[in-house]
Parts: C-alpha cells; structure tokens; sequence
C-alpha cells in the first residue's frame, strides 16, 4: 500500500499568508505537465512492487489544469502503476475554478475526494487573506461539489487571524456544518517572514493574536467540531468516521509514497527525497534526465524523531509496540521518561500500550513534541 501526490505549483493570485511552493501561473504550465508525466515515467520503480491506494493532487492550485491536462496525469499513473480499484483519488481544489462541468469531468476520471479550499466564509478575512473567491463563490462551489455527486468533501479553514474572535470561528464552523461535509482540515494562522503577512506585521500593520486567544479558539474548535460528529484525529483534521484523509493519514502512518512535480517529497522507508524548488529548472532537468531531486538517508535516530513528531499529533498516538520492534530499547525508555512527566501535568495519557495527548496536551503539541526530539549520534 502505498501512495501518489503530485504538486501542481501554480496559482492565479498569490494569498498574503501563503509560504508553500508555488508561481504566478505561466507559459511554463504545459512544460511542467509535460516533465510531471515523464517523471512518473522515470520514477516508476520508485515504489517497488507495491500498488497505489491513495492519489493526491494538490498545490499550488490543481483546479487550474483543465480536464484533459488532469486526464493525461491520471492516464499517466495508471500506466505505471498499479492503483487499487478502491483508492482514493483526491484533487485539491479553488471556490472560483469548479463548476459542474468541471467537477463532472473529474468524476469521469474516478476522482473520488474534493478537498475545498473555502479558508473563510467572511468577505473581510478573504480580502485579508487575498483569496481570488469570495463566500457567495464558496457557496456556490461547495453546491455544485455537492451537486455533482462527490460523497468525500473536506473543506479547509483557517482560524487566527488578527483580531478574529471565537463567534467568527463559531459563524465559519456553523456555515461549513450546515453542509454535508465529511472532514475538516483547520489550521491556525501562521505568519511566516517573507509573506505579504509577514511585511505587515514586521512594520506593525497587523499583530497577531495571543497565546491565550489561540488556545481558546482550538479549543472550541474541537468541541464544536466533536459535536457536530467528527472526529478530532490529527490536531488539525477532523473526519466523520470512515472519512478520515487516507492520503494523509499515510504520511503519518509512515506509508511509502511518491511525490512528482516542482518541490514534491518522496519517503520510501529508508531515505526521503525531494524534488528542487524551481519550475523552470526542474522542467529542464526532467527533460536531461539528470538530477532533479535531493535525497537524505534516514539514520535511526532520524526515523524515531519522524515518527514521534507525526505520531503525537494524531489520535493514534505513540505505540509502544511499534517502538519496541523497530528501534532500541534506549528510544522505549526515553519516550517512558519524557511522557512521565507530562502525564504527572495531564498533558499525555496512556491508552492500551500507546501514548497520546490529552486535549490540554494537544493546545501546547508543538512546545511537547520539541521535548521528545532526540539529538542524532
Ligand atoms: S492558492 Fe494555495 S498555494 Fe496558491 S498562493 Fe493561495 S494558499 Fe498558496
């Protein structure tokens, strides 16, 4: 079991908090599609024998490429590898780019998973955000999506940003339930340096909300959302049950996957490598078939500190078991000592033999999870 994304690095409208990669879209699109399938091509041994149970197309803006451009990347895939009858097939997609015809198209090619970038159901947060849509197009994207037979919605929201209020994520949350919507992706406001965000706050156009303020918005945030039936299962996703993101759930599970396109990871067990940063760069190095990626072998010490950072931020937790089978007893006994303490706090908790965090614990995961990290050899 193992899983595909692909990076589409392309946007219309660059958003002022965005730091992922991504360009203006350009004439260098078609190039890129062109060096995306002749790296699927290249890679196809990447992943072994093993078949292909989730697809990702994400970005950047994957809703930007036309049906056909998706069909071809698709055809592609299923050339080169063997992809499960039941994967799932998601594509990650902008309000303003998906109308019925479109979202038809995708059904036709097995798309199974629509992943929504909605962020806000304010027009004043959008415009802060510099979104291309605003929420009457976020309405009438997440009705056509619904409209055109999709089962499998997530819909992401940003929450944080200066001066907002537990009743604005209240109001976000309520309009976002309202829909049959079956799994929330809700990340906090980060500013990053560098981002049009980052200038204004550096210049003190805009600050950023407080500790205490950040904390009582997670916190309602999962109440509201375990309420309305989903399940807080990575500290910012929430699934009904059964629609837990199987994608990403891969990356937390330590799956093999293989990620093409400009700036994509790959992980395949024992090494992770990704692809250079540059479109154009990349498409030419594709086309010469010389090296288009960096690659690092993971020590042990790596591989434990991975797996402890991934692992603490979902409801499955550290599993002992799992830790005595693939590393020392040095690393068993050092997640003993260290969640000791935290569990005297009721930060963590032991459920069966796994460690978790309590929902105290979750609102500080970042400050325990940096406890945990071992210093390599
Ligand atoms: S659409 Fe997504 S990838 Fe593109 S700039 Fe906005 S947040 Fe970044």
């Amino acid at each position: 079991m193992a899983g595909i994304y692909v990076h589409i690095p392309f946007c219309k409208k660059l958003c002022s908090y965005c730091d992922f990669y991504r360009v203006v879209v350009s004439g260098a699109k078609n190039g890129c599609i062109d060096a995306i399938m002749k790296e699927i091509e290249l890679r196809k041994n990447y992943l072994g024998n093993e078949s292909i149970s989730t697809i990702y197309i994400g970005g950047g803006t994957p809703s930007l490429l036309s049906v056909n451009e998706m069909a071809a990347i698709f055809n592609q895939i299923y050339k080169h590898f063997s992809v499960k009858r039941d994967s799932e097939i998601t594509v990650e997609a902008n309000p303003d780019d998906i109308n019925q015809e479109y979202l038809s198209g995708l059904r036709s090619l097995n798309v199974n998973r629509i992943s929504l970038g909605i962020q806000s159901w304010n027009d004043a947060d959008l415009k802060m955000m510099n979104r291309r849509h605003d929420a009457k197009q976020a309405t009438a994207a997440l009705k056509n999506v619904i409209k055109a037979g999709f089962d499998n919605i997530s819909v992401d929201l940003i929450y944080g940003l200066p001066h907002s209020t537990v009743k604005d994520l209240e109001s976000n949350l309520d309009i976002t339930f309202s829909y049959d919507v079956k799994h929330l992706s809700a990340y906090h406001l980060t500013i990053e340096k560098g981002t049009v965000l980052g200038k204004m706050l550096e210049r003190g156009a805009i600050s950023e909300i407080d500790e205490e303020e950040s904390a009582a918005l997670f916190g309602f945030l999962v109440e509201k959302s375990e309420a309305a039936g989903f399940v807080h299962y990575e500290i910012s996703n929430f699934g009904k049950p059964g629609y837990f993101s199987r994608h990403n759930s891969g990356y937390w599970k330590q799956v093999n996957y293989m990620g093409v396109g400009p700036s994509a990871h790959s992980f395949d067990g024992y090494s992770r490598q990704w692809n250079i940063r540059a479109v154009k760069r990349y498409i030419d190095l594709i086309n010469e078939e010389k090296g288009f990626f960096e690659r690092e072998e993971l020590d042990t010490r790596t591989r434990f500190n991975e797996y402890v950072m991934t692992s603490l931020r979902t409801m499955w937790g550290i599993d002992l078991n799992y830790v005595e089978m693939v590393f020392d007893k040095e690393e068993y006994d050092y997640i003993i000592n260290v969640s000791g303490k935290f569990m005297e706090y009721g930060l963590m908790k032991m459920e069966n033999s796994s460690i978790l965090l309590t929902r105290h614990g979750k609102i500080i995961s970042d400050n325990i999870i940096a406890e945990f990290m071992m210093v390599s050899d």
